[in-house]
């Protein structure tokens, strides 16, 4: 059920690490066509399904349309890199900051790798920005990049605003050889 085969990387990345639980607020960047809201959604309860359980949140953005899905507010034709997106995605959450930020952004290739592997490390570098002003200390920041010779200066990064940084190879992703993720945890926050 869904809606892209994506999201297998998603549930087998938090089965193994638990970044998503009931009662937690996400980002979900990149989310087109939807699914990792989808295992979001049902993962942090954005349904309250569970009665039993805290209810989460999951807000999904992309410079593509995406489909309505139940349990997901979307934020859709919006440039992560842009300032303007920033106030919206502020102005559409329910709280100040969010738990989670995922990120399975990725440029449109052209083909050219270290092209491709730039723009995708700048685009990983414009979410921690934004991950200033909307993650909450001792957040989450799980984020797809492209390996190449600048995957060590994000990596570096992450590891200057994190306390535990990661790198992460899902089974599913393993046809797609230069694609990883790092995931990043403990906020320090500002
Ligand atoms: N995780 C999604 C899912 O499971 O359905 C698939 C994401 S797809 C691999 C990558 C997405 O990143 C594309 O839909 C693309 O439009 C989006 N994207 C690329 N650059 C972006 C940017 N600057 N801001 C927002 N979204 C962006």
């Amino acid at each position: 059920h869904y809606r892209c085969r994506s999201a297998f990387k998603l549930l087998e990345i938090d089965d193994k690490l638990r970044i998503l639980r009931p009662g937690l607020s996400v980002l979900d960047c990149g989310a087109a066509p939807g699914a990792w809201s989808q295992v979001a959604v049902e993962r942090v309860n954005a349904l309250g399904t569970d009665p039993a359980v805290p209810t989460g949140f999951v807000l999904g953005v992309d410079l593509l349309r995406i489909a309505p899905l139940e349990g997901a507010v979307f934020l859709s034709e919006a440039d992560i890199a842009d300032p303007n997106t920033l106030r919206m995605i502020q102005s559409l959450l329910p709280a100040e900051k969010v738990d989670v930020i995922l990120s399975d952004m990725a440029p449109n290739a052209t083909g050219i790798k270290e092209l491709d592997h730039q723009k995708l490390i700048n685009l990983c570098l414009s979410l921690l920005n934004v991950s200033r002003s909307i993650l909450k200390p001792k957040g989450t920041l799980l984020c797809k990049f492209w390996d190449g010779y600048e995957s060590r200066l994000l990596q570096n990064r992450l590891k200057e605003q994190f306390q535990d940084v990661r790198t992460i190879k899902p089974q599913a992703s393993r046809k797609d050889s230069a694609e990883s993720y790092y995931l990043a945890r403990l906020y320090k926050g500002k």
